[in-house]
Protein backbone atom coordinates (compact mmCIF):
# COMPACT_ATOMS: atom_id res chain seq x y z
CA UNK A 1 0.00 0.00 0.00
CA UNK A 2 2.91 2.50 0.96
CA UNK A 3 4.48 1.23 -1.88
CA UNK A 4 1.88 2.43 -4.40
CA UNK A 5 1.40 5.85 -2.72
CA UNK A 6 5.73 6.38 -2.96
CA UNK A 7 5.10 6.22 -6.71
CA UNK A 8 2.63 8.93 -6.97
CA UNK A 9 5.36 11.27 -6.13
CA UNK A 10 6.79 10.36 -9.59
CA UNK A 11 4.00 12.52 -11.08
CA UNK A 12 4.73 16.03 -9.84
CA UNK A 13 8.52 15.26 -10.71
CA UNK A 14 7.87 14.54 -14.01
CA UNK A 15 5.44 17.65 -14.73
CA UNK A 16 7.84 20.07 -13.16
CA UNK A 17 10.67 18.55 -15.65
CA UNK A 18 8.82 19.29 -18.22
CA UNK A 19 7.56 22.55 -17.92
CA UNK A 20 11.03 23.20 -17.44
CA UNK A 21 12.04 22.09 -20.69
CA UNK A 22 9.04 24.09 -21.79
CA UNK A 23 10.60 27.06 -20.24
CA UNK A 24 13.77 26.54 -21.33
CA UNK A 25 12.52 25.80 -25.18
CA UNK A 26 10.46 29.06 -25.13
CA UNK A 27 13.66 31.35 -23.87
CA UNK A 28 15.56 29.55 -26.71
CA UNK A 29 13.28 30.74 -28.77
CA UNK A 30 13.20 33.89 -27.27
CA UNK A 31 16.83 34.45 -27.81
CA UNK A 32 16.92 33.25 -31.45
CA UNK A 33 14.94 37.30 -32.30
CA UNK A 34 17.13 39.10 -34.05
CA UNK A 35 18.88 42.37 -32.74
CA UNK A 36 18.36 45.81 -34.47
CA UNK A 37 19.94 49.00 -34.26
CA UNK A 38 17.18 51.74 -32.73
CA UNK A 39 18.53 53.53 -36.08
CA UNK A 40 16.85 50.88 -38.62
CA UNK A 41 14.10 50.87 -36.28
CA UNK A 42 13.69 54.62 -37.19
CA UNK A 43 14.24 53.91 -40.79
CA UNK A 44 11.48 51.31 -40.30
CA UNK A 45 9.20 53.69 -38.64
CA UNK A 46 9.54 56.38 -41.32
CA UNK A 47 9.47 53.47 -43.99
CA UNK A 48 5.92 53.15 -42.59
CA UNK A 49 6.63 49.21 -42.55
CA UNK A 50 6.43 48.58 -38.24
CA UNK A 51 2.76 47.29 -37.49
CA UNK A 52 3.06 46.71 -33.32
CA UNK A 53 5.68 47.54 -30.62
CA UNK A 54 5.38 45.79 -27.68
CA UNK A 55 6.76 47.94 -24.84
CA UNK A 56 7.76 47.10 -21.87
CA UNK A 57 10.50 48.26 -18.82
CA UNK A 58 13.15 46.17 -19.70
CA UNK A 59 16.31 47.36 -21.71
CA UNK A 60 14.91 46.06 -25.02
CA UNK A 61 11.32 46.38 -26.80
CA UNK A 62 10.05 43.95 -29.06
CA UNK A 63 8.91 44.89 -32.68
CA UNK A 64 6.67 43.36 -35.17
CA UNK A 65 6.48 44.59 -38.91
CA UNK A 66 3.78 44.53 -40.91
CA UNK A 67 5.35 41.48 -42.96
CA UNK A 68 4.73 39.66 -39.67
CA UNK A 69 8.67 39.37 -38.80
CA UNK A 70 9.81 40.45 -35.80
CA UNK A 71 13.01 42.04 -34.15
CA UNK A 72 14.07 43.06 -30.62
CA UNK A 73 15.85 46.73 -30.52
CA UNK A 74 17.03 49.11 -27.49
CA UNK A 75 13.98 51.00 -25.53
CA UNK A 76 14.59 54.35 -25.67
CA UNK A 77 13.05 55.32 -22.20
CA UNK A 78 11.49 58.66 -23.78
CA UNK A 79 9.18 59.86 -21.66
CA UNK A 80 7.28 60.16 -24.67
CA UNK A 81 8.45 57.14 -27.22
CA UNK A 82 4.63 56.18 -27.46
CA UNK A 83 3.04 59.35 -28.25
CA UNK A 84 5.18 59.52 -30.97
CA UNK A 85 4.71 55.96 -32.27
CA UNK A 86 1.00 56.47 -32.04
CA UNK A 87 1.35 59.51 -34.01
CA UNK A 88 2.74 57.28 -36.68
CA UNK A 89 -0.03 54.67 -37.29
CA UNK A 90 1.81 52.46 -35.21
CA UNK A 91 -0.07 50.27 -32.42
CA UNK A 92 1.46 49.93 -29.19
CA UNK A 93 1.23 46.68 -26.80
CA UNK A 94 2.50 47.19 -23.30
CA UNK A 95 1.82 43.42 -22.77
CA UNK A 96 4.70 41.70 -23.51
CA UNK A 97 2.63 38.14 -24.99
CA UNK A 98 6.27 35.85 -25.22
CA UNK A 99 5.99 36.72 -21.15
CA UNK A 100 1.93 35.79 -21.02
CA UNK A 101 2.85 32.38 -23.24
CA UNK A 102 5.68 31.38 -20.60
CA UNK A 103 3.22 32.20 -17.98
CA UNK A 104 1.53 28.91 -17.85
CA UNK A 105 4.61 26.22 -17.73
CA UNK A 106 5.66 28.76 -14.83
CA UNK A 107 2.77 28.10 -13.05
CA UNK A 108 2.66 24.35 -13.79
CA UNK A 109 6.74 24.64 -12.43
CA UNK A 110 5.68 25.95 -9.11
CA UNK A 111 3.15 23.57 -8.41
CA UNK A 112 4.83 20.42 -9.12
CA UNK A 113 7.62 21.49 -7.36
CA UNK A 114 5.79 22.41 -4.51
CA UNK A 115 3.54 19.30 -4.69
CA UNK A 116 7.03 16.89 -4.83
CA UNK A 117 7.89 18.59 -1.62
CA UNK A 118 5.11 18.08 -0.12
CA UNK A 119 5.14 14.65 -0.83
CA UNK A 120 8.45 14.08 0.16
CA UNK A 121 8.48 15.52 3.18
CA UNK A 122 4.99 13.34 4.29
CA UNK A 123 7.51 10.42 2.97
CA UNK A 124 10.27 11.08 5.01
CA UNK A 125 7.70 12.03 8.12
CA UNK A 126 6.59 8.62 7.55
CA UNK A 127 9.41 6.56 7.09
CA UNK A 128 11.23 8.58 10.00
CA UNK A 129 8.23 7.90 12.42
CA UNK A 130 8.40 4.30 11.01
CA UNK A 131 11.95 3.75 13.71
CA UNK A 132 10.62 5.36 16.53
CA UNK A 133 6.89 3.45 15.88
CA UNK A 134 6.50 1.02 19.13
CA UNK A 135 4.55 -0.60 16.81
CA UNK A 136 6.08 -1.65 13.46
CA UNK A 137 8.58 -4.62 14.32
CA UNK A 138 9.47 -6.38 11.10
CA UNK A 139 8.64 -10.04 12.07
CA UNK A 140 6.16 -11.30 9.63
CA UNK A 141 4.96 -14.57 9.68
CA UNK A 142 6.77 -17.27 7.32
CA UNK A 143 4.82 -20.70 6.59
CA UNK A 144 7.62 -22.67 4.77
CA UNK A 145 6.14 -26.25 5.18
CA UNK A 146 9.37 -27.14 2.92
CA UNK A 147 11.86 -26.83 6.00
CA UNK A 148 11.01 -29.85 7.90
CA UNK A 149 13.27 -31.94 10.15
CA UNK A 150 14.07 -33.26 6.54
CA UNK A 151 15.97 -29.89 6.55
CA UNK A 152 17.84 -30.76 9.64
CA UNK A 153 20.60 -33.57 8.97
CA UNK A 154 22.02 -35.42 11.77
CA UNK A 155 21.11 -33.80 15.32
CA UNK A 156 19.04 -36.69 16.09
CA UNK A 157 18.96 -36.17 19.67
CA UNK A 158 17.73 -32.53 19.42
CA UNK A 159 15.17 -33.69 16.83
CA UNK A 160 13.66 -36.54 19.12
CA UNK A 161 13.63 -33.99 21.98
CA UNK A 162 10.94 -31.28 20.24
CA UNK A 163 8.99 -34.18 18.53
CA UNK A 164 6.52 -33.93 21.56
CA UNK A 165 6.57 -29.78 20.60
CA UNK A 166 5.49 -30.52 17.16
CA UNK A 167 2.80 -32.98 17.76
CA UNK A 168 1.45 -30.80 20.13
CA UNK A 169 1.60 -27.34 17.70
CA UNK A 170 -0.47 -30.39 15.66
CA UNK A 171 -3.06 -30.67 17.92
CA UNK A 172 -2.85 -28.91 21.26
CA UNK A 173 -6.59 -29.52 22.07
CA UNK A 174 -5.34 -33.12 22.29
CA UNK A 175 -2.78 -32.15 24.82
CA UNK A 176 -5.03 -30.18 27.08
CA UNK A 177 -7.68 -33.09 27.41
CA UNK A 178 -4.98 -34.98 29.00
CA UNK A 179 -4.72 -31.79 31.39
CA UNK A 180 -0.96 -31.75 30.09
CA UNK A 181 1.57 -28.79 30.12
CA UNK A 182 3.44 -28.34 27.18
CA UNK A 183 6.72 -26.03 27.58
CA UNK A 184 5.81 -22.72 26.92
CA UNK A 185 9.43 -21.96 25.92
CA UNK A 186 12.09 -23.73 24.67
CA UNK A 187 15.84 -22.96 24.82
CA UNK A 188 18.16 -23.82 22.23
CA UNK A 189 21.74 -23.91 22.93
CA UNK A 190 25.06 -24.57 20.89
CA UNK A 191 28.30 -23.43 18.96
CA UNK A 192 27.09 -20.58 16.86
CA UNK A 193 26.56 -22.43 12.94
CA UNK A 194 25.13 -25.83 14.66
CA UNK A 195 21.64 -25.31 13.30
CA UNK A 196 19.61 -23.61 15.72
CA UNK A 197 18.13 -21.03 13.84
CA UNK A 198 17.15 -24.19 11.23
CA UNK A 199 15.56 -26.24 13.61
CA UNK A 200 13.68 -23.70 14.99
CA UNK A 201 12.37 -22.98 11.77
CA UNK A 202 11.71 -26.82 11.20
CA UNK A 203 9.80 -27.21 13.96
CA UNK A 204 7.15 -24.59 12.66
CA UNK A 205 7.65 -26.18 9.13
CA UNK A 206 6.60 -29.83 10.76
CA UNK A 207 4.22 -28.55 12.69
CA UNK A 208 2.57 -26.08 9.72
CA UNK A 209 2.30 -23.16 12.05
CA UNK A 210 3.44 -19.92 11.17
CA UNK A 211 6.62 -18.41 12.22
CA UNK A 212 7.42 -15.12 13.57
CA UNK A 213 11.79 -14.69 14.05
CA UNK A 214 13.18 -12.17 16.14
CA UNK A 215 16.61 -11.64 16.94
CA UNK A 216 17.38 -9.97 20.73
CA UNK A 217 19.20 -7.75 19.06
CA UNK A 218 16.51 -5.93 17.91
CA UNK A 219 15.06 -4.93 21.29
CA UNK A 220 17.93 -3.51 21.89
CA UNK A 221 16.99 0.25 21.63
CA UNK A 222 18.18 3.35 22.53
CA UNK A 223 14.45 4.97 23.43
CA UNK A 224 13.53 3.07 26.60
CA UNK A 225 9.98 1.38 26.50
CA UNK A 226 10.36 0.20 22.63
CA UNK A 227 11.64 -2.86 23.30
CA UNK A 228 9.30 -3.68 25.95
CA UNK A 229 6.33 -2.54 23.40
CA UNK A 230 8.13 -4.14 20.42
CA UNK A 231 7.88 -7.67 22.61
CA UNK A 232 4.26 -6.98 23.33
CA UNK A 233 3.42 -6.23 19.73
CA UNK A 234 5.16 -8.89 18.66
CA UNK A 235 2.86 -11.57 21.15
CA UNK A 236 0.11 -9.58 19.72
CA UNK A 237 0.83 -10.11 15.91
CA UNK A 238 1.57 -13.89 16.69
CA UNK A 239 -1.94 -14.40 18.28
CA UNK A 240 -3.89 -12.66 15.88
CA UNK A 241 -2.67 -15.09 12.94
CA UNK A 242 -5.51 -17.11 11.45
CA UNK A 243 -4.62 -20.33 12.83
CA UNK A 244 -3.96 -19.06 16.59
CA UNK A 245 -0.93 -21.37 16.19
CA UNK A 246 2.43 -20.15 15.87
CA UNK A 247 6.38 -20.83 16.74
CA UNK A 248 8.07 -17.13 17.71
CA UNK A 249 11.65 -17.55 17.32
CA UNK A 250 13.81 -15.12 19.50
CA UNK A 251 17.51 -15.33 18.53
CA UNK A 252 20.50 -14.37 20.23
CA UNK A 253 18.06 -13.82 23.50
CA UNK A 254 21.12 -13.15 25.31
CA UNK A 255 20.82 -9.58 23.59
CA UNK A 256 17.94 -9.21 26.24
CA UNK A 257 18.35 -11.80 28.54
CA UNK A 258 22.06 -11.57 29.81
CA UNK A 259 22.50 -12.00 33.49
CA UNK A 260 21.93 -9.12 35.55
CA UNK A 261 25.11 -8.40 37.51
CA UNK A 262 24.57 -6.84 40.82
CA UNK A 263 25.95 -3.25 40.47
CA UNK A 264 24.41 -0.17 39.85
CA UNK A 265 22.26 0.13 36.43
CA UNK A 266 23.05 2.10 33.39
CA UNK A 267 20.42 3.47 31.11
CA UNK A 268 21.07 0.37 28.30
CA UNK A 269 20.20 -2.30 31.49
CA UNK A 270 17.15 -0.31 32.62
CA UNK A 271 15.79 -0.85 28.59
CA UNK A 272 17.13 -4.19 28.40
CA UNK A 273 15.22 -5.15 31.92
CA UNK A 274 12.21 -3.28 30.48
CA UNK A 275 12.33 -5.65 27.83
CA UNK A 276 13.17 -8.51 29.39
CA UNK A 277 9.80 -8.46 31.96
CA UNK A 278 7.25 -7.60 29.29
CA UNK A 279 8.71 -11.10 27.38
CA UNK A 280 8.34 -12.68 31.08
CA UNK A 281 5.01 -11.69 31.73
CA UNK A 282 3.69 -12.08 28.02
CA UNK A 283 4.80 -15.61 28.56
CA UNK A 284 2.97 -15.79 31.58
CA UNK A 285 0.16 -14.46 29.73
CA UNK A 286 -1.35 -16.30 27.62
CA UNK A 287 -2.33 -20.20 28.31
CA UNK A 288 -0.41 -23.74 27.01
CA UNK A 289 -3.79 -24.40 25.14
CA UNK A 290 -3.30 -21.87 22.61
CA UNK A 291 -0.52 -23.51 20.78
CA UNK A 292 1.60 -21.04 20.57
CA UNK A 293 5.36 -21.81 21.43
CA UNK A 294 8.40 -19.48 22.09
CA UNK A 295 11.78 -20.50 20.97
CA UNK A 296 14.71 -18.71 21.98
CA UNK A 297 18.69 -19.82 20.97
CA UNK A 298 21.81 -18.60 22.59
CA UNK A 299 25.31 -19.61 22.08
CA UNK A 300 25.75 -19.05 25.70
CA UNK A 301 23.05 -20.93 28.47
CA UNK A 302 25.91 -19.71 31.06
CA UNK A 303 25.16 -16.09 30.51
CA UNK A 304 21.46 -16.20 30.53
CA UNK A 305 19.52 -14.72 33.25
CA UNK A 306 18.24 -17.64 35.81
CA UNK A 307 14.79 -15.78 35.27
CA UNK A 308 14.25 -16.83 32.31
CA UNK A 309 14.97 -20.39 32.91
CA UNK A 310 12.94 -20.53 35.19
CA UNK A 311 9.61 -23.19 35.31
CA UNK A 312 7.25 -21.85 33.23
CA UNK A 313 9.19 -19.74 31.22
CA UNK A 314 12.15 -21.41 29.17
CA UNK A 315 12.01 -24.34 31.12
CA UNK A 316 12.95 -26.82 28.21
CA UNK A 317 16.75 -26.76 27.37
CA UNK A 318 18.03 -28.34 24.33
CA UNK A 319 22.15 -28.28 23.70
CA UNK A 320 22.57 -28.65 19.67
CA UNK A 321 26.02 -29.90 18.96
CA UNK A 322 28.51 -29.74 16.60
CA UNK A 323 27.58 -32.59 14.28
CA UNK A 324 29.86 -35.84 14.39
CA UNK A 325 31.52 -37.84 11.55
CA UNK A 326 28.00 -40.02 10.77
CA UNK A 327 25.72 -36.35 11.09
CA UNK A 328 28.46 -34.33 9.02
CA UNK A 329 28.08 -37.59 5.85
CA UNK A 330 24.36 -36.26 6.44
CA UNK A 331 25.06 -32.75 6.30
CA UNK A 332 27.30 -33.07 3.50
CA UNK A 333 24.93 -35.45 1.50
CA UNK A 334 22.00 -32.83 2.23
CA UNK A 335 23.90 -30.40 0.83
CA UNK A 336 24.91 -32.09 -2.09
CA UNK A 337 21.25 -33.04 -2.62
CA UNK A 338 19.98 -31.59 -6.21
CA UNK A 339 23.66 -30.70 -7.41
CA UNK A 340 25.15 -32.06 -9.75
CA UNK A 341 28.38 -33.74 -8.34
CA UNK A 342 30.33 -36.54 -10.00
CA UNK A 343 32.34 -39.18 -7.69
CA UNK A 344 32.59 -37.64 -4.76
CA UNK A 345 33.52 -39.57 -1.54
CA UNK A 346 31.11 -38.13 1.19
CA UNK A 347 32.25 -40.45 3.58
CA UNK A 348 35.94 -39.25 3.34
CA UNK A 349 34.65 -35.79 3.56
CA UNK A 350 33.00 -36.16 6.62
CA UNK A 351 35.87 -37.39 8.07
CA UNK A 352 38.20 -34.41 7.17
CA UNK A 353 35.59 -32.24 8.64
CA UNK A 354 36.06 -32.92 12.11
CA UNK A 355 34.73 -30.15 14.49
CA UNK A 356 33.17 -28.10 11.30
CA UNK A 357 29.53 -27.04 12.34
CA UNK A 358 26.72 -27.24 9.68
CA UNK A 359 27.07 -23.78 8.43
CA UNK A 360 30.55 -24.29 7.79
CA UNK A 361 29.60 -27.50 5.64
CA UNK A 362 27.52 -25.65 4.01
CA UNK A 363 29.78 -22.78 3.32
CA UNK A 364 32.65 -25.47 1.67
CA UNK A 365 29.90 -27.57 -0.18
CA UNK A 366 29.15 -23.71 -1.77
CA UNK A 367 32.27 -22.74 -2.00
CA UNK A 368 33.20 -26.10 -4.11
CA UNK A 369 30.14 -25.23 -6.38
CA UNK A 370 31.22 -21.61 -6.78
CA UNK A 371 34.58 -23.17 -8.21
CA UNK A 372 32.98 -25.86 -9.89
CA UNK A 373 30.84 -23.16 -11.47
CA UNK A 374 33.82 -20.65 -12.61
CA UNK A 375 35.85 -23.50 -14.25
CA UNK A 376 32.51 -24.19 -16.18
CA UNK A 377 33.18 -27.95 -14.93
CA UNK A 378 29.91 -30.37 -15.62
CA UNK A 379 30.36 -31.98 -12.23
CA UNK A 380 31.23 -30.26 -8.81
CA UNK A 381 33.86 -32.93 -8.63
CA UNK A 382 36.63 -34.21 -5.67
CA UNK A 383 39.03 -31.20 -6.07
CA UNK A 384 36.66 -28.25 -5.67
CA UNK A 385 35.81 -29.54 -2.41
CA UNK A 386 39.81 -29.98 -2.21
CA UNK A 387 40.31 -26.23 -2.95
CA UNK A 388 36.94 -25.06 -0.95
CA UNK A 389 38.32 -26.96 2.04
CA UNK A 390 41.45 -24.54 2.49
CA UNK A 391 39.57 -21.47 1.33
CA UNK A 392 37.20 -22.23 4.49
CA UNK A 393 39.63 -22.98 6.84
CA UNK A 394 42.17 -19.88 5.73
CA UNK A 395 38.70 -17.79 5.86
CA UNK A 396 38.24 -18.63 9.58
CA UNK A 397 40.07 -17.52 12.34
CA UNK A 398 43.58 -19.55 13.30
CA UNK A 399 42.04 -20.66 17.00
CA UNK A 400 39.18 -22.17 15.16
CA UNK A 401 39.10 -26.07 16.26
CA UNK A 402 39.66 -27.44 12.67
CA UNK A 403 43.36 -26.87 12.89
CA UNK A 404 43.35 -29.60 15.75
CA UNK A 405 45.81 -32.08 15.06
CA UNK A 406 45.16 -35.46 15.06
CA UNK A 407 47.46 -36.12 17.88
CA UNK A 408 45.69 -33.82 19.72
CA UNK A 409 42.39 -35.45 18.82
CA UNK A 410 43.85 -38.81 19.83
CA UNK A 411 44.85 -37.54 23.23
CA UNK A 412 41.18 -36.30 24.00
CA UNK A 413 40.00 -39.79 23.41
CA UNK A 414 42.50 -41.53 25.34
CA UNK A 415 41.20 -38.98 27.79
CA UNK A 416 37.28 -39.78 27.68
CA UNK A 417 37.94 -43.31 27.05
CA UNK A 418 40.10 -43.39 30.19
CA UNK A 419 37.17 -41.80 32.10
CA UNK A 420 35.11 -44.59 30.94
CA UNK A 421 36.94 -47.37 30.78
CA UNK A 422 37.57 -46.85 34.50
CA UNK A 423 33.69 -46.18 35.47
CA UNK A 424 32.79 -49.60 33.72
CA UNK A 425 35.42 -51.06 35.91
CA UNK A 426 34.72 -49.84 39.27
CA UNK A 427 31.11 -48.73 38.93
CA UNK A 428 29.74 -51.14 36.95
CA UNK A 429 26.10 -49.82 37.70
CA UNK A 430 26.59 -46.28 36.53
CA UNK A 431 25.69 -46.34 32.89
CA UNK A 432 27.91 -44.57 30.71
CA UNK A 433 25.17 -43.09 27.95
CA UNK A 434 27.71 -41.59 25.97
CA UNK A 435 31.64 -40.32 25.33
CA UNK A 436 32.53 -38.05 22.74
CA UNK A 437 35.48 -35.94 21.57
CA UNK A 438 33.13 -33.53 19.93
CA UNK A 439 33.69 -30.24 22.35
CA UNK A 440 30.41 -28.68 23.92
CA UNK A 441 29.47 -26.70 26.29
CA UNK A 442 29.66 -29.62 28.90
CA UNK A 443 34.22 -30.04 28.50
CA UNK A 444 36.31 -28.35 26.46
CA UNK A 445 37.62 -31.28 24.60
CA UNK A 446 35.24 -33.98 24.88
CA UNK A 447 33.06 -35.17 27.53
CA UNK A 448 31.99 -38.55 29.16
CA UNK A 449 28.27 -38.66 30.06
CA UNK A 450 27.64 -40.94 32.95
CA UNK A 451 24.06 -41.25 34.75
CA UNK A 452 25.12 -41.53 38.53
CA UNK A 453 22.81 -44.19 40.85
CA UNK A 454 20.70 -42.90 42.47
CA UNK A 455 21.86 -43.44 46.38
CA UNK A 456 20.51 -41.72 49.56
CA UNK A 457 24.48 -42.01 51.07
CA UNK A 458 27.57 -42.16 49.33
CA UNK A 459 29.80 -44.49 51.36
CA UNK A 460 33.72 -44.18 51.20
CA UNK A 461 34.40 -47.03 48.87
CA UNK A 462 32.36 -45.08 46.55
CA UNK A 463 33.66 -42.07 47.07
CA UNK A 464 36.79 -43.43 46.19
CA UNK A 465 35.82 -45.08 42.93
CA UNK A 466 34.41 -41.65 42.20
CA UNK A 467 37.93 -39.79 42.52
CA UNK A 468 39.09 -43.37 40.51
CA UNK A 469 36.92 -42.11 37.72
CA UNK A 470 37.61 -38.71 37.98
CA UNK A 471 41.45 -39.31 37.72
CA UNK A 472 40.78 -42.13 34.68
CA UNK A 473 41.14 -39.48 31.85
CA UNK A 474 44.58 -38.09 33.21
CA UNK A 475 46.02 -41.88 34.16
CA UNK A 476 45.30 -42.54 30.40
CA UNK A 477 47.24 -39.90 29.30
CA UNK A 478 49.95 -41.13 31.18
CA UNK A 479 49.90 -44.46 30.57
CA UNK A 480 49.75 -44.53 27.00
CA UNK A 481 52.04 -40.69 26.42
CA UNK A 482 54.28 -40.64 29.17
CA UNK A 483 54.38 -38.67 32.25
CA UNK A 484 55.87 -35.87 30.72
CA UNK A 485 53.19 -35.65 27.90
CA UNK A 486 50.33 -35.29 30.31
CA UNK A 487 48.48 -32.29 29.39
CA UNK A 488 45.87 -29.74 30.95
CA UNK A 489 42.79 -31.25 30.15
CA UNK A 490 42.34 -32.96 33.34
CA UNK A 491 42.00 -29.23 35.30
CA UNK A 492 38.83 -29.84 36.21
CA UNK A 493 38.47 -33.22 36.86
CA UNK A 494 41.34 -32.58 39.24
CA UNK A 495 39.60 -29.52 40.67
CA UNK A 496 36.65 -32.07 41.34
CA UNK A 497 38.90 -35.24 42.69
CA UNK A 498 40.86 -32.45 45.09
CA UNK A 499 37.35 -31.78 46.29
CA UNK A 500 36.14 -35.00 47.45
CA UNK A 501 39.43 -36.10 48.88
CA UNK A 502 39.75 -33.44 50.64
CA UNK A 503 36.01 -33.45 52.57
CA UNK A 504 36.52 -37.32 53.34
CA UNK A 505 39.31 -36.40 55.63
CA UNK A 506 38.02 -33.24 56.46
CA UNK A 507 34.59 -33.45 56.71
CA UNK A 508 33.43 -36.70 56.81
CA UNK A 509 35.29 -38.34 59.12
CA UNK A 510 36.94 -40.57 56.60
CA UNK A 511 40.87 -39.82 57.16
CA UNK A 512 43.48 -40.53 60.00
CA UNK A 513 45.01 -36.98 60.56
CA UNK A 514 41.04 -35.60 62.24
CA UNK A 515 39.71 -38.79 62.39
CA UNK A 516 36.18 -38.11 63.24
CA UNK A 517 36.35 -34.83 63.68
CA UNK A 518 35.00 -31.99 61.44
CA UNK A 519 37.93 -29.45 60.62
CA UNK A 520 35.30 -26.20 60.11
CA UNK A 521 34.58 -26.55 63.64
CA UNK A 522 37.82 -26.44 64.39
CA UNK A 523 38.19 -23.58 62.47
CA UNK A 524 39.39 -20.80 65.57
CA UNK A 525 41.79 -23.37 66.69
CA UNK A 526 45.39 -23.60 64.88
CA UNK A 527 45.18 -26.94 63.50
CA UNK A 528 48.07 -28.13 60.96
CA UNK A 529 47.19 -27.96 57.64
CA UNK A 530 50.38 -29.50 55.96
CA UNK A 531 49.39 -32.60 57.45
CA UNK A 532 46.04 -32.78 56.10
CA UNK A 533 46.98 -31.69 52.44
CA UNK A 534 49.57 -34.38 53.05
CA UNK A 535 46.93 -37.11 53.50
CA UNK A 536 44.73 -35.67 51.02
CA UNK A 537 48.12 -36.02 48.45
CA UNK A 538 48.54 -39.85 49.94
CA UNK A 539 45.05 -40.61 49.64
CA UNK A 540 45.04 -39.25 45.52
CA UNK A 541 48.04 -40.76 44.85
CA UNK A 542 47.23 -44.68 46.29
CA UNK A 543 43.82 -43.88 44.30
CA UNK A 544 46.01 -42.80 40.59
CA UNK A 545 48.40 -45.68 40.93
CA UNK A 546 44.75 -48.10 41.29
CA UNK A 547 43.74 -46.00 38.03
CA UNK A 548 46.79 -46.71 36.30
CA UNK A 549 47.20 -50.14 37.17
CA UNK A 550 43.33 -50.86 35.43
CA UNK A 551 43.93 -48.94 32.61
CA UNK A 552 47.28 -50.74 32.40
CA UNK A 553 45.84 -54.57 32.66
CA UNK A 554 43.32 -52.91 29.88
CA UNK A 555 45.35 -51.44 27.37
CA UNK A 556 44.38 -53.38 24.49
CA UNK A 557 41.02 -52.32 25.30
CA UNK A 558 41.83 -48.86 26.28
CA UNK A 559 43.27 -48.42 22.30
CA UNK A 560 40.29 -50.70 20.60
CA UNK A 561 37.93 -48.09 22.22
CA UNK A 562 39.89 -45.03 21.19
CA UNK A 563 40.03 -46.20 17.84
CA UNK A 564 36.60 -46.83 17.31
CA UNK A 565 35.86 -43.68 19.00
CA UNK A 566 38.86 -41.48 16.57
CA UNK A 567 36.88 -42.94 13.75
CA UNK A 568 33.15 -41.98 15.00
CA UNK A 569 34.04 -39.49 17.20
CA UNK A 570 30.90 -40.30 19.17
CA UNK A 571 30.12 -43.66 21.26
CA UNK A 572 26.68 -44.55 23.03
CA UNK A 573 26.26 -47.27 25.80
CA UNK A 574 25.57 -49.99 22.76
CA UNK A 575 29.14 -49.77 21.27
CA UNK A 576 30.56 -49.25 24.81
CA UNK A 577 28.96 -52.51 26.28
CA UNK A 578 30.83 -54.31 23.48
CA UNK A 579 33.93 -53.11 24.27
CA UNK A 580 34.40 -53.12 27.57
CA UNK A 581 33.03 -56.67 28.04
P1 LIG B 1 22.78 -21.25 14.29
O1 LIG B 1 21.43 -20.60 14.36
O2 LIG B 1 22.95 -22.37 15.26
O3 LIG B 1 23.91 -20.31 14.34
P2 LIG B 1 21.90 -21.80 11.64
O4 LIG B 1 20.63 -22.51 11.90
O5 LIG B 1 21.79 -20.37 11.29
O6 LIG B 1 22.88 -21.96 12.87
O7 LIG B 1 22.68 -22.59 10.52
C1 LIG B 1 23.20 -21.95 9.41
C2 LIG B 1 23.16 -22.85 8.20
O8 LIG B 1 23.99 -24.00 8.35
C3 LIG B 1 21.79 -23.42 7.92
O9 LIG B 1 21.02 -22.55 7.19
C4 LIG B 1 22.10 -24.69 7.15
O10 LIG B 1 22.31 -24.41 5.79
C5 LIG B 1 23.41 -25.12 7.73
N1 LIG B 1 23.22 -26.16 8.75
C6 LIG B 1 23.53 -26.07 10.06
N2 LIG B 1 23.24 -27.20 10.71
C7 LIG B 1 22.69 -28.04 9.80
C8 LIG B 1 22.16 -29.37 9.85
N3 LIG B 1 22.13 -30.08 10.98
N4 LIG B 1 21.68 -29.90 8.71
C9 LIG B 1 21.71 -29.20 7.56
N5 LIG B 1 22.17 -27.96 7.44
C10 LIG B 1 22.68 -27.37 8.53
MG1 LIG C 1 21.16 -18.58 14.30
ZN1 LIG D 1 38.42 -35.47 32.08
Amino acid sequence: MKKIKNKFIIIPILTSILSLCMLLFMNYSNSSVPYKSYISFQKDVSKKIVSTVYMTDSSQIRVKLKNGSIYDTDNPRTPNAKEVLLNDGISVSEQYTVNNRQAYPTAILIISIMTAVFMALKFSNKSSKKIVSLDSLDASAIEDSNCNFKSVAGNEEAKESVQDIVDFLKNPKKYASYGARMPKGILLFGEPGTGKTLLARAIAGEAEVPFYAVSGSDFVQVYVGVGASRIRQLFKKAKSNKSGKAVIFIDEIDAIGKKRDGSGSTGGSDERDQTLNALLTEMSGFNEKEGIVIIAATNRLDMLDPALLRPGRFDRHIEVTLPDVSSREKIISLHLKNKPVDNIDVHEWAQKTSYFSGAKIESLINEAAILACKEDSTYIENKHIDKAFSIVLTGYEKKDRDYIKDIDKRITAYHEVGHALVSSKVLPNEKISKITIIPSTKGAGGYTLSIPEDKLYQNKDYLRKRIMVLLGGRAAEEVIFGADYVTTGAYNDLQHSTNIAFKMVTQYGMGNTLGLLNMRELSDLNINQNEIIKECKCLTDSIYNDVKNILIENRHCLKATVQLLMEKETLFSNDLKNLFN
